[in-house]
Parts: structure tokens; sequence; C-alpha cells
């Protein structure tokens, strides 16, 4: 069932030769034939300016009121590309290597050998664009470092890198929309994928406005929806990001991998209160200069200038003295949670360290820092009321990207012929971890480079009969959804979407987040199917379905995450290897690392839908190590 259609050859020559054995379309056919984008994020919104560009129908969707508030414009620190501007070691081949060791050895190396090579195209293409990445004095674009990497490769545009590369793909969009080769269909949400004759034809959508549903018919549907870290409630991602899109698409037939692959970010502002709905990223960036410490005694709560230098442990500088204060995020992020257990953590609820930046102010200079980290200090400033540049910031991990998503092959086609999806939604490159500055490159490298060849490709390859939206597929679709719309607005209970919500994310992050235990999972696989119960008898929702409804758009959301859930755990459960941000407790090396087991797991967990309350079928995708020999990772 899963034919990862990895291109032969040498590793170098593999993209190349997957383009070259490409079937073309000329462009006077290109546009009798029309693609569905959902999502105008960095993958959706690249993706749809480039297929547009290239003179085909597109259809791109958005649940925003314009592409610009897609989650993407919350990236901070950077994107990775392989330029070796610095001229310190850097290659495609590193930058290949960095990425598959980062990801703790369950990524696809084809895919992620593809994403380092098409790293560099990405920089020439938003250079072009115009996106103002950070410059040095002689006008030469500026680099810097992320975590788990040795060289500076992370191009930024200070705090804001996201912003500004998202701006870019948008001014692209806005080319094609007024050329009128895309047309955008905002405050629109995907409630159901809709298969003809085995294929991915269309899309059923609700006006969030009005209400309304709607069916929409294409030769090819392209998700580009982003990740589902919000299954944990408390998440650094946007309020309103969620997994419906891939999900719908999981329950009609498409494989979901490594559900439980989830990353826990290390550095976020940490909870103040337990009405709180959002957790902050501060930037992995910030870890090139601030340095991360606890005292050494527990529960000490001297403030932190009145704690000397001894009594200080700069836990990640002394257990990983190679990498320091920028080891990979699944390792910083434990190492947190561990000094905390210890009750060495610091703030109110002794759940923090500290990142401090006193060292860097003083051999770099206050202006130096401010030019580097201005906004991110402004932002913690705030939130918290602390001035980040006379006390150190506390910060705290946080769940902050998925790398688990809907399974795609080579080509990023899901195992519905015909579905492609793009960007955070799938499963692809990252493996257990995903380094820092790699989800931009990924988003770009899928839109602006992969889906604008894979899927003219699809498209002329097969032969597709036209379908119209008065096909009984789309009409039975449209009354599942409306259906299910139905039985939300009826339950007329008492709970509200944001408390179970809430009590969902607490199961999830308590048994399912930074650390895993089968006693844990299998607690938490006990409680999730009650708390769907309860959720499906005594939601309320205030409103009706004919306007603008928060509520209900937050319970729609909802009800997938409670099933998404149980197959997190589910997975984490099959996999009783550490790797990655995937920590089980009952697998660490004696000095408390995480401890993979290669023979058995060297695989990625694809699982298919059997009906709700039945069990998922587990699909496995071997993973072969030919040109990073696989080997127990070690920052120290
Ligand atoms: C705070 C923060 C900082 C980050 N910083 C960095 C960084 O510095 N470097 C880095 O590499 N990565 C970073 N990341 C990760 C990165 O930002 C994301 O992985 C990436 O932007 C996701 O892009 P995307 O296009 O896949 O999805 P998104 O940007 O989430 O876009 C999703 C799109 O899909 C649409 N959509 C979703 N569901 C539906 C639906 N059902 N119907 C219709 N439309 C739908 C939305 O409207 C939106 O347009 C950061 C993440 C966070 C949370």
């Amino acid at each position: 069932m899963l034919e990862a259609r990895i291109p032969s050859g040498p590793i170098e020559q593999k993209w190349d030769n997957c383009r070259y054995g490409m079937k073309l379309m000329n462009p006077a056919n290109r546009r009798k034939h029309s693609i569905i984008i959902v999502g105008a994020g960095l993958a959706g919104a690249a993706a749809a300016a480039t297929l547009g560009r290239q003179g085909y129908h597109v259809h791109c969707f958005s649940y925003h009121d314009t592409p610009r508030r897609a989650h993407s414009i919350a990236a901070q620190g950077g994107i990775n590309s392989a330029k070796n501007y610095r001229n310190d070691g850097d290659s495609v081949l590193r930058l290949f290597k960095d990425t598959v060791k980062g990801g703790d050895y369950r990524a696809r190396e084809a895919n992620v050998y593809r994403l380092a090579e098409v790293s560099t195209n990405i920089i020439d293409q938003c250079v072009a664009q115009g996106v103002p990445f950070a410059r040095e004095y002689g006008g030469l674009l500026d680099n810097r470092s992320f975590g788990g990497v040795q060289v500076e490769r992370t191009f930024y545009a200070r705090g804001q890198t996201g912003q500004q590369l998202l701006l870019g793909a948008y001014q692209a969009l806005e080319e094609q929309i007024a050329g009128g080769t895309v047309t955008m269909h905002f405050r629109s949400e995907l409630l159901d994928v809709v298969l003809v004759n085995g294929r991915a034809r269309g899309i059923v959508t609700r006006d969030l406005v009005t209400g309304q549903l709607d069916c929409h018919a294409a030769d090819v549907v392209v998700l580009a929806t982003g990740g589902y870290s919000n299954v944990f409630y408390l998440s650094t991602n946007a309020k309103a990001s969620n997994c419906t899109a891939i999900w719908r698409a999981h329950r009609r037939g498409a494989l979901f991998g490594n559900p439980c692959f989830t990353q826990i970010h290390p550095t976020c502002i940490p909870l103040s209160s337990d009405f709180q709905s959002k957790l902050t990223l501060m930037s992995e960036s910030l870890r090139n200069d601030g340095r991360v410490w606890v005292p050494k005694k527990k529960h000490d709560t001297r403030a932190p200038a009145d704690i000397p230098e001894n009594e200080r442990d700069y836990y990640l500088e002394n257990r990983y003295p190679s990498f320091g204060n920028l080891v990979p995020r699944d390792v910083a992020s434990r190492n947190a949670k561990e000094v905390c257990d210890e009750e060495r953590g610091v703030g109110p609820h002794g759940q923090g360290v500290y990142l401090d930046f006193a060292d860097a102010i003083h051999r770099l200079g206050l202006q130096t820092v401010r030019e580097k980290y201005g906004n991110l200090f402004e932002i913690y400033e705030r939130i918290t009321g602390d001035d980040a540049y006379t006390v150190p910031m506390r910060i705290y991990p946080a769940p902050h990207y998925t790398m688990g998503g809907l399974w795609v092959d080579y080509h990023l086609m899901s195992t519905i012929p015909g579905l492609f999806v793009g960007g955070e939604a799938n499963f692809s490159d990252h493996g257990a971890n995903r380094l820092g500055a790699s989800a931009l490159m990924q988003g770009l490298s899928d839109g602006y480079f992969v889906l604008p060849a894979t899927v003219p490709d699809y498209v002329a390859a097969n032969k597709l009969d036209p379908v119209s939206t008065s096909d009984s597929a789309f009409t039975a679709a449209k009354a599942e959804v409306k259906n299910r719309i139905d039985k939300l607005l009826g339950i007329n209970g008492k709970r509200s979407p944001d408390s179970l919500h809430r009590e969902l994310g607490k199961i999830v992050w308590d048994d399912c987040g930074m650390a895993r235990s089968d006693a844990g999972l299998r607690k938490a696989l006990a409680r999730i199917p009650e708390l769907r119960d309860e959720f499906w008898h005594n939601l309320r929702i205030v409103g009706t379905g004919e306007e603008l409804n928060q509520s209900l758009e937050k319970a729609n959301r909802i009800s997938d995450f409670l099933e998404l859930a149980e197959l997190m755990c589910i997975d984490a459960l099959q996999r009783t290897e550490s790797c990655g941000g995937h920590f089980r407790v009952e697998s660490q090396t004696p000095d408390g690392e995480a401890k993979r087991d290669d023979e058995n797991f060297a695989y990625t967990a694809a699982w298919e839908w059997k009906g709700l309350g039945q069990s998922p079928a587990i699909h496995k995708e071997p993973l072969t190590f030919e040109y990073v020999p696989l080997s127990q990772r070690s920052y120290k």
C-alpha cells in the first residue's frame, strides 16, 4: 500500500532524474486544468502562485480573511539554506546529514536530500522577490546558527522571518490573482475532501461568515493546511490552527504518518495562569547568545543576580560541550524538564529555566544585542513585564510543531491519488525531531519547487474525466458535513468547546507530551474516548449555523482533535523506542539520553482509518540509511 516512489540513481541525482522523467504539458493545455489548493500560508501561497504562473486555474482556499494572516507569519528566527556564505564548512551534503541526524533517523533520506538541494534556490527566489533578509555591513546576506548544527546557515529578517517570507509569497500570489489565474476563497473552511472513482476531485467548504456549504470540483486537490500542535490546547501556534483538513482527508482514506511525532520547543514563555489560552515562543535564535541555566540548589528563590556563578548550573553547556546551548530542541526541552523535575526550576511555579544575556551584552554591547533580537525582547517584556536586557528571560518548553501529518510519497502525494500535501501538513522531512529554521525551508521547498513539478506531472500523466459538483459523491459529502454540523448544534449541553479542548490538551500534554510511558499512554487511551463521548453529549454551542459562529468553528475542529489525539497515543504506544521528540521513559541510555531501537523501529508508521471506535491499521514504510549511516545521536 505504501509506495514511496523514490527515484532511482545516486542521491544527488534523484530529483533531477525524477523531474526528467515527468510528463510536461504545453502552456495552452494548462488552462484547461484546475487545481484546488487549501491553505495560503507559506506552502500554499507559494504553490498557488507558482502553479498559477504556469497557467493552471488555481482555486486557493483559506479560513483566514487574507493570506497574510496564515500562521506562517508568526515564524521568527529564520530559514536554513546550504549557501555556505560563511564558508564555515557547509554544503548540501552537510545540511542533508544534519537534518537526517537531527530527525533522529526517522525521515526518508531521498526527501531530505532534495530539501537540502532545493534550499539554495529558495534564498535566490526570495531575494528576487525582495524579501529583506538581514545583511552584514558590507551588504552580504547575514547568517546565524540554530540548534543541532555547527555552521551558520540560517537566513533571517530580525525576528520576523516568516512575516517577510509570507509577504514575498503573498505578492507573487497577488500578481496571479490580478492576472486571473488564481481565485481566492477567503473565510472558507474545508470540511471534507471528495473522491470520485478513487481520486481526490474536490472539497466541501463552509463559508465562515454566512454558514453556507459549497462544493468545489477540480483535477487535483492540494492541502497545505499547517500543523496540529493545538491538539495540546496550549501551544505556540496561532489559535485557529487545527487538524480538520488533514483529519477529514484521513477519514476518506489518506494514511496518517507518525502522528505522535510532535515537537516541544524549549524556549517559550512559561505558563502563568490556568486561564491562559496561548503560549508564546521566544525564538531559538536567542540561544545563539543567551545562556541557559538554573540554580544548583533546589528551591532557590534568590533573584538571579544574587546567585553567584559557582552556584549556577549551565546544564546544556556542561552536559553537551560540543553544541552547548545550541543542542537540538528535543534535547534542550528534555533537559529543561529534567532540571525542573529535580525542583531546580525558577519562577512562580518552578516551571522555568533562565535564558541569560548578561554575557552577550558584555561581549557584544547592548546595541548589538538590541539590533539582533530587539523585537523578541519587546514581545517578552510586553507579556511578562520584565526587561530581559537586565534580568534573564524565563523560558519553558511548549508544543510548537508537528512532524506527523498525512503520509506522502516522494511526489508529495498522499495515499489518495490526486491528493497532494505540502508544508507542515505532511509528515515528510523532519523525522522524529525538526531542526530549527527547517520548517520554512520545507514549506517553501514544497510550495515553490516540488509541488509545481509533481502536480503538473500527475495532471499530464493521468486521464482525468471532467467531474461536476452535481456528482453524487459531492452531494453525499455535503450532506454528511451538514449532518455533523446539525448534530453539534443540537447537543445543547453544558460545556463550552474551550473547556473540553482544555481538558483534552492536558491529557495529551501529560501523557503524550515530552515524556511518554506505557502506563500513561494507556491511561490517556482510556480517557480520550470518555471525553469524546462527553463532547458529543454535553457540548454547548451558542448561536446558529447560518452566521459567523466561532463557537461552532471551534467545536467542529475539536471534534477532530478528539479523534486525532487517540491516534497520537496509539502511535506513541506502539513505538516503544525513544527517538527525537518521542521520549519513552522505558527506553533511555544509562545517562538518561533517548535510546533508539533501529532494529525494530526504523520505519514510518502510516495509519489507516477504520472507523470511529475501531482500531486503526498500521502500515510501515521501512527507512534505509545509505548515505548517513545509522548511529546513536550525540551532541556531547
Ligand atoms: C511562533 C512560531 C515561530 C516559528 N518560527 C519558525 C522559524 O523561525 N523558522 C522555521 O523554519 N519555522 C518556524 N516555525 C514553524 C513554521 O512557521 C510553520 O511550520 C510554517 O509556517 C507552516 O506553514 P504552512 O504553510 O505549512 O502552514 P500555515 O502557515 O499554518 O498555513 C495554513 C493555511 O491553511 C489554511 N487552512 C488550514 N486549515 C484549513 C481548512 N480546513 N480550510 C481552509 N483553509 C485552511 C489557513 O487559513 C492557512 O492559510 C514557527 C512556528 C511558530 C508557531
